[in-house]
């Protein structure tokens, strides 16, 4: 995982400690000991400089941090990264003034590290420089949106997820941009500063790096609102805080959501998807009962400015892993997203017996699998920084 390491402390120097603060907000941020003033960039902003040799042109590592860069300007807070890198930085170094990204054969520990400079001056604390550095050594994948058997993500709490083997540089990347504008690790719930890998959206045979209520929180705690019209952003997904882990404890572990029986709060039986060949997923098939309940599970976030109430979210039947609005919808809730941390909720809801598509309605086959879909402001009634990820899903299978 990322080591945060803070490496020379420039300019003048009132405190030669930091401690590290966390509330019930949910997020951390670097704190002077001697002020309640977290450490923030003076101006907002940050231009990167990425090193020539590292970030080729049309190299697929620089379209993946391009599109790190724009998921972190969807967030709602007001820093900004630029849009404009300086792509042909020749000298690549802690030492010089640029705020810098590379790829670095001699990397200690971690898969990639942000180094950050601060100082405090007179009553105001302020980042000087942030250098991400990633390791060649690695097995990355730049996947930015595509299922892909070289992509994504082993989880060894829960088995292959998405197929993958390799290691998500766009979710390693919103990681550590997350440390360059001042945030640390978290481990109390489900978030890009603790297991990025984890930390993701899947719909349609494609999964989305995201930056996440939580970590938006942080931001817009640092920095206030975003100037963008744009405001608001909602999203689903089948991922959950699940423990504190890693090494040092200081990041949260994620799982997959789950169905429960409803009497026994036992997990529903199954097997993983992956074993019986359903699309190469390591999504767990639910063997369930027409007309039976069962508890439901999905994280739910807000990751915009304001608190939405009246969010309409709908349940679907699908005969695949896309969900849409064109799926049936069998059952549907109202809520209130307030913007502080994810929303990890079970819901009852009873398998239908028949579902309508297109005006004519089959009865559900035994033996046949579907997918249990959920769609957040299924009206589209919300303007939104993204809609490609207010949809997400558990797959099931039909049993006698
Ligand atoms: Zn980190």
């Amino acid at each position: 995982m990322n080591k945060r390491i803070f490496a020379g402390i420039l300019g003048l120097v009132i405190t030669a400690s930091c401690v590290f603060i966390e509330d019930a907000k949910g997020y951390a941020w670097l704190e002077c000991k001697s002020s309640d003033d977290p450490y923030t960039w003076d101006g907002k902003y940050i231009k990167w400089y990425a090193g020539t040799n590292s970030f080729k042109s049309g190299s697929s590592r620089r379209t993946a941090l391009v599109r790190a860069l724009g998921r972190w300007n969807q967030a709602p807070g007001g820093f900004t990264y630029s849009d404009s890198v300086y792509w042909n930085d020749t000298s690549v170094s802690r030492t010089n003034k640029n705020t810098e990204v590379w790829f670095s054969n001699t990397l200690a520990s971690g898969s990639a590290t942000c180094y950050t400079d601060y100082y405090c001056l007179g009553n105001k604390e302020y980042i000087k420089k942030a250098d991400i550095v990633f390791d060649n050594a690695v097995s990355w994948s730049y996947t930015t949106n595509q299922f892909s058997k070289e992509a994504t993500f082993i989880n060894s709490y829960t088995g292959n997820v998405y197929g993958g083997s390799r290691r998500s540089f766009v979710t390693t990347a919103l990681h550590e941009m997350g440390h360059a504008l001042g945030l640390l690790h978290e481990n109390r719930r489900l978030n890009i500063m603790g297991q990025d890998m984890s930390h993701l959206h899947a719909n349609a045979g494609k999964i989305r790096a995201y930056v996440g209520e939580d970590a938006v929180n942080g931001e817009i705690y640092l920095y206030g609102m975003t100037g963008n019209i744009l405001k608001e952003d909602l999203s689903v997904s089948h991922w959950k805080f699940w423990k504190k882990g890693g090494t040092d404890n200081e990041y949260s572990l994620h799982i997959l959501t789950k169905m429960y029986y409803v009497n026994s709060g036992n997990v529903v039986s199954g097997n993983w998807a992956e074993e019986i060949g359903v699309d190469g997923l390591g999504v767990r098939l639910y063997k369930v009962k027409k007309g039976t309940s069962y508890k439901v599970q999905f994280t739910y976030e807000n990751n915009g400015y304001y608190d939405l109430s009246g969010v309409k979210v709908g349940f679907y039947i699908s005969s695949n892993n896309n969900i849409t609005t064109m799926d049936y919808r069998f059952d549907s809730r109202t809520f209130t997203l307030t913007r502080d941390r994810p929303f990890t909720k079970k819901l009852t809801l009873t398998i239908p017996s028949n579902m309508t598509v297109l005006g004519q309605t089959f009865p559900l086959t035994v033996g046949q699998i579907y997918w249990l879909g959920v769609i957040v402001d299924y009206k589209n009634s919300i303007l939104e920084f993204s809609e490609d990820n207010n949809a997400a899903y558990l797959a099931i299978k039909i049993i006698p």
